[in-house]
């Protein structure tokens, strides 16, 4: 503390002002820096948990609405294998092949092939045989696989309807095992697409159906070319199908395999079949509006902090700019002050011997001559005069004769007592005047008697005088003042008296007033 107080007083109001509004300027820029920054991870965050979520919706749509038709084909195949192949069972199974697409909004039709793809039963209506469906990719599955399992098919236009279709089947046997025909399950690719159409995915935003060996089931925005197109190479798949488990639940930035462009890919598998989801945000897309909003505070932030910047330092500047004036106001009020003391001590003193001047000493007597009156003190007074002065100043010249009168006075002035009261003054041309309060007649006749042999062994030389050196005389009077009776220049009066008694009596000498 010791040594930073005084570091705050040396350093001017202005420069700690200036400080204090750089200080607030750039902790403004620096909380929107901040701010700024954090906004975009938390937009980028927000994304994340977004396509998450996306994923989630999707996978869950797309488990649920391929089981429910995949139970109508568990349901056929049982019947089938167990009723057989008669006109009374197979019209059965078509009504209520039928009731079941009338009840399922995802099923545009259910079909029955024999082992060689003719029609057997489907719920059109449509009269068999009307197509043959051999070399459809689901039927060659089933001919070739064993498994009893669902198969979800590439998507194809169908033969039927015209109509994209998304094909589940299953594989019927013979009670050997061996290979017996496929029940078909056609689900409405626009089914899924008005789910799809249905999330807000922004401009550049995609979502898509993918099986897990890498076909394209679905995408949206919607593109016929691709649909049912292998994706093997994308980077999307090869990201995904390097993933196991519970790592097929996530996300990562990786080039789209349509435009190029780089997304934020949250993944996801379905519960129940080879299949998953993936949404994909757009990172520039998600920064855009971050950037804008940026832009615009940043742009506001700034100006506040120009303006503060401008304005603070117009404050400092005027602050400044006034302590400056007070300043020299009060350098001049100093001045003032110090040239009032210089006139008043000029105009108390005499120029050339220091001492009071007359005006002065008038002053001073009128006061102890009333507190002497008062209190009932003794004042006493002594008259000094240069004896034959005229004639030094003939002499020696008017300037010789004032260097005498500055030694005299000197002299004089370091001889009086200088008791409060006490006062040696210039009186007149060459006499000086010594008031002594409380003093008496002896008292004041020591002092003159001092002074009077102190001169004299200054040895100043005057060929003009009979001492053959300066020499001078006083006139000592003293008396206590009575109110009515004495008057100011009573004391005065008797000590002239008294000196003109001196000079009379041969000069250099202290004369005594008659009491
Ligand atoms: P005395 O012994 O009777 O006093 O003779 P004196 O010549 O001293 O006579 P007086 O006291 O009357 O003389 C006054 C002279 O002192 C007049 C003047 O020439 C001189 N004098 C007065 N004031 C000054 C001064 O300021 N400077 C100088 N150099 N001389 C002064
Ligand atoms: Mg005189
Ligand atoms: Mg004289």
């Amino acid at each position: 503390m010791t040594r930073v107080a005084p570091l705050f007083k040396r350093l001017s109001f202005s420069f700690w002002a200036t400080v204090f509004v750089s200080v607030v300027c750039l902790t403004l820029v620096g909380l929107d820096v901040w701010r700024s920054l954090y906004a975009r991870t938390e937009q980028l965050n927000e994304m994340e948990r977004q396509g998450a979520n996306l994923a989630r919706a999707m996978a869950q749509q797309a488990d649920d609405t391929i089981k429910a038709a995949d139970i109508a084909l568990i349901e056929m195949v049982e019947r089938i294998e167990t009723d057989g192949r008669g006109a009374a069972p197979l019209a059965r199974l078509q009504r209520q092949m039928r009731a079941q697409v009338d009840n399922l909004p995802q099923l545009l039709g259910l079909f029955v092939y024999d082992r060689d793809g003719r029609w057997l039963a489907n719920s059109l209506g449509l009269p068999v045989p009307a197509y043959n469906n051999a070399d459809r990719e689901y039927f060659t599955y089933h001919r070739t696989h064993p498994g009893r399992g669902a198969h979800v098919g590439r998507p194809v236009v169908s033969r039927a309807t015209g109509k994209w279709i998304m094909p589940v089947s299953r594989r019927l046997n013979r009670p050997d095992g061996s290979f017996d025909g496929v029940v078909v399950a056609a689900l409405d690719i626009d089914y899924f697409r008005r789910f799809y159409e249905s999330f807000d995915l922004g401009r550049h935003g995609a979502v898509a159906l993918l099986s897990n060996d890498g076909v394209l089931m679905l995408r949206q925005p919607f593109d016929a070319t691709r649909v049912g197109g292998g994706m093997r190479d994308s980077e999307l798949f090869r990201h995904y199908a390097s993933l196991t488990g519970a790592a097929r639940v996530g996300s990562a930035s990786l080039h789209s395999f349509h435009d190029g462009a780089l997304r934020l890919n949250s993944f996801r598998p379905l519960p129940h079949y080879p299949l998953f989801v993936t949404a994909a945000l757009s990172r520039e897309e998600m920064l855009a509006r971050w950037r804008r909003d940026t832009f615009t505070r940043s742009v506001a932030v700034l100006l506040l902090a120009v303006f503060i910047g401008f304005f603070g330092r117009r404050l400092v500047a005027q602050i400044a700019r006034r302590a400056r004036a007070e300043a020299e106001l009060r350098e001049a009020r100093d001045a003032l002050e110090s040239a009032n003391r210089t006139l008043e001590r000029q105009a108390m003193s005499d120029g050339l011997t220091g001492l009071a001047n007359r005006r002065h000493f008038d002053v001073s007597l009128s006061n102890e001559f009333s507190r002497a009156t008062r209190h009932q003190h003794r004042l006493a007074f002594i008259m000094i005069d240069v004896d034959y002065f005229k004639q030094y100043n003939d002499l020696y010249g008017h300037s010789a004769g004032d260097e005498v009168l500055r030694a005299v006075s000197r002299l004089i002035r370091a001889l009086t007592p200088k008791r409060p009261g006490d006062l040696t003054a210039r009186y007149g041309g060459e006499e000086i005047g010594i008031l002594l309060p409380n003093t008496d007649l002896r008292g004041a006749q020591v002092v003159a008697e001092r002074i009077r042999d102190a001169v004299e062994a200054l040895r100043l030389p005057h060929e003009g005088s009979p001492f053959g050196r300066v020499t001078l005389s006083a006139g000592v009077a003293a008396m206590t003042p009575q109110r009515g009776v004495h008057l100011t220049g009573t004391l005065v009066e008797a000590a002239d008296k008294a000196l003109y008694a001196a000079k009379s009596a041969g000069r250099n000498r202290v004369t005594l007033a008659a009491p």
